[in-house]
């Protein structure tokens, strides 16, 4: 058993010492020997009942806990149990958690640049996303902006594109949108203000009564899979798609520095591949169950509607001129702002090219 896990630990850490000099192998063996026992606790954003999204933390604490043979525990905690879920930033700031799952795009109010970490309207797909991330230079410069907040950021999840959400009349042109009640929070909601709807912020729980009563004419989730939970096709029939404002939403692992610099390095490479896993395994779960969901509800009576093009066409236009406004006035957004469009410039024709004439000729139109 130590010598497997000083292979592996030689053969992840890039150490160098099978065959290396030998007094670096004396002193490695037995220091392996000895790994410490480490428990973390994890804040998540995310209430338990989300299994999709507060699931993704478990499989990375799953996975670390496997790859350290049980050395490295991370407990991981339901919004609300240690921290609000909006306050998860800097209870990993402040070290009163080592790490945290979450969605970055929460944060804009202290550095508007977080929102690329997530998404934003008419960004990237889910795959664009981890392209520019990994390879694009993106998790770079985002890191450079987790630094000023003492946390190292990983990306650890994502929904794909969402749905445009409920709405209980429908909507054929732009004028539609004015003075309608939405709920719908972020960016994407000061697009729709911009058009003209009347933007209601409203947690998860407080959805469904405010849509039942009629206080609010529409409402936002995620898709098919989450929003069946909150049983919204019960009080609004008509199922808008896409969330053009959330393309592919991506949730984020954020590890306090100080508690990264601590860990044995096998230890980060632990959850630095968990990470990855956790990033693929959400998608996949998100593409496994939506197709299920979405069945439920179209037998349940529901009524897909796409957007009018008139509607898609003026969010995108104010879309950029918000980025660009904020872009003249940030140094840091600008920095962002100018990677992720010239790559998501080249990527939508990559993807217009190959990708979108399959998926023209082979996925069934609802
Ligand atoms: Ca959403």
């Amino acid at each position: 058993m130590h010598r497997r896990a000083f292979l592996f630990s030689a053969a992840v850490g890039g150490v160098g010492l099978l065959g290396g000099c030998g007094s670096r192998k004396e002193e490695a063996a037995p220091a392996l020997i000895t790994q410490p026992r480490i428990q973390w606790r994890l804040a998540s954003s995310f209430p338990r009942g989300l299994d999709t999204i507060f699931g993704a933390a478990e499989v990375l604490a799953r996975r670390v806990e496997a790859l350290t043979e049980g050395r490295f525990q991370i407990r991981v905690y339901p919004a609300g149990e240690l921290v609000p879920g909006l306050q998860v930033l800097d209870a990993v700031q402040q070290g009163t958690v080592q790490m945290g799952h979450t969605a970055s795009y929460y944060f804009t109010g202290k550095n508007p640049a977080l929102a690329f970490d997530t998404t934003l309207p008419f960004g990237l797909t889910a795959r664009q996303h981890n392209a520019w991330l990994y390879y694009g230079g993106g998790l770079e410069l985002l890191r450079a902006v987790f630094a000023d907040f003492n946390v190292i950021n990983f990306p650890g999840g994502n929904t794909g594109a969402q749905m445009g959400g409920w709405f209980r009349r429908e909507i054929q042109s732009v004028s539609d949108m004015r003075g309608l009640k939405m709920r719908i929070p972020g960016l994407g909601g000061e697009v729709m203000s911009r058009l003209g709807v009347v933007v209601q912020v409203l947690a998860g729980g407080d959805i469904y009564p405010a849509l039942e009563r009629g206080a609010i004419d529409a409402a936002e989730w995620v898709g098919p899979y989450d929003d069946e939970k909150l049983g919204f096709h019960r009080v609004a029939r008509f199922y808008y798609y896409p969330g053009w404002w959330e393309p592919g939403a991506c949730l984020s692992f954020y590890v306090n520095r100080l508690a990264w610099e601590r860990l044995p390095r096998t230890y980060q490479q632990a959850i630095e591949v968990a990470a990855y896993e956790a990033n693929v395994s959400m998608l996949a779960h998100y593409d496994q169950q939506n197709p299920l969901a979405l069945e439920r509800l179209l037998k349940a009576g529901v009524q897909l509607r796409r957007f009018p093009a008139d509607v898609m066409e003026a969010a995108r236009q104010i879309a950029f001129s918000l980025y660009e406004e904020q872009a003249s006035r940030d140094g840091t957004y600008r920095k962002l702002y100018d990677s992720w469009r010239q790559f998501r410039e080249r990527a939508y024709r990559w993807f217009g090219t190959a990708e979108r004439s399959y998926a023209e000729f082979a996925f069934p139109t609802p």
